[in-house]
């Protein structure tokens, strides 16, 4: 029997490069030799994205879609297409045409090899230099911080197969940082390099505070240092107070040695005790904040309110069922 492949699509606000999509996704997937579905997951976008996606799926029956209630944010797209893939194999491909269609062949051929899970990392990217930078900080900083075998610089595009999309569906985590995800699965997991397009048409939905959200997810709910650091921080300062009680003590009582490489004793003035004060409440505010990071994810988790909310789809739920 043949396979099936299903290719999920995040759109948000993306009217102006659907038309592409729909040519080069459908050019593409004519080679793959294997039945195919795209599910378009429109996040709530304010333009004719879902008209158009309704309307694609009127002319081919291949091409189906969900709508979000409202702007759930691309990783909670993701989440919901993979949720309703049927393929032997899911491919996770952004609306705007940065991850070349052209390229899924590739990722389907180390499928066929074996591999349950093949990530593309991008040789090259055509983003803006302040982004680049700090995604390149990002990913070592993450690198440094989770036990995981993270990849550096691998986006979201990638193949999953069943198995991997069946444990990934059972996880019913709210913050989801698919590639963090991904990598936790396990499986056999691979690369292909490719170098990233600028986008086909329309702008960026990634905005900074988006792109900031995203890292923050990544970070702390793959690692735990970060808790850690409240306890090192602590250590130094401790050690730091032990030391200058030390030194104040000897100062006093071998005052004459001391006074020889020019310590004397007397009173410390008022900007020691305020740079003190100021230095140990920083201290303390930081890791009130760290726990605060923490402690917000673990209130988001347990209200445990849906992932999404669907308002509408094209031909993957029964009228009336969303
Ligand atoms: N996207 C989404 N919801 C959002 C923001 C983005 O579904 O809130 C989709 C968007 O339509 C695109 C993909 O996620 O298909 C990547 O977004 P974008 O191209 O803006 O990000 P960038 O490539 O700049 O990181
Ligand atoms: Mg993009």
């Amino acid at each position: 029997m043949q396979k099936k492949i299903s290719v999920v699509v995040p759109c948000f606000n993306e009217e102006a490069v659907l038309p592409a999509l729909f040519d080069r996704l459908g050019r593409a997937a004519a080679t793959w030799q294997a039945d195919c579905e795209f599910i378009c997951v429109d996040d709530g976008s304010r333009d004719r994205t879902w008209e158009i996606l309704k309307a694609q799926n009127a002319r081919d029956a291949r091409w189906r879609g969900l709508s979000f209630a409202r702007n759930f944010g691309h990783q909670t797209a993701v989440s919901a297409g993979l949720h309703f893939a049927g393929g032997d194999a899911v491919v996770i491909l952004d609306a705007d045409l940065q991850d070349p269609p052209e390229e899924i062949s590739r990722l389907l051929q180390k499928w066929r090899e074996g591999y349950e899970v093949v990530f593309a990392t991008r040789t090259q990217r055509k983003d803006p230099p302040l982004k680049k930078f700090l995604a390149w900080g990002f990913y070592r900083l993450l690198q440094k911080l989770t036990p995981l075998p993270m990849a550096r610089d691998a986006g979201d595009f990638c193949l999953l197969d069943k198995k991997v999309v069946a444990v990934m569906n059972a996880m019913p985590e709210r913050n989801r940082y698919l590639r963090g995800l991904r990598t936790w699965c396990g499986f056999r997991q691979t690369s292909v390099e490719f170098e990233r397009a600028e986008r086909a048409a329309g702008v960026a939905q990634y905005t900074f505070k988006k792109s900031f959200r995203l890292a923050m997810d990544g970070m702390f709910s793959f690692s735990t240092v970060p808790l850690r650091l409240a306890t090192y921080l602590g250590l130094a300062v401790s050690a730091c107070a032990f030391l200058g009680a030390v030194f104040t003590f000897c100062e006093k009582v071998f005052a004459d040695t001391f006074a020889k490489f020019g310590f004397t004793p007397g009173p410390h003035g008022i900007p020691t005790l305020v740079i003190s004060i100021l230095f140990l409440g920083g201290v303390q505010l930081i890791c009130l904040g760290i726990l605060g990071e923490y402690i917000g994810r673990i209130y988001e988790e347990v209200k445990g309110r849906p992932i999404w909310v669907i308002r509408d789809s094209a031909g993957l739920l029964p009228p009336g069922k969303n």
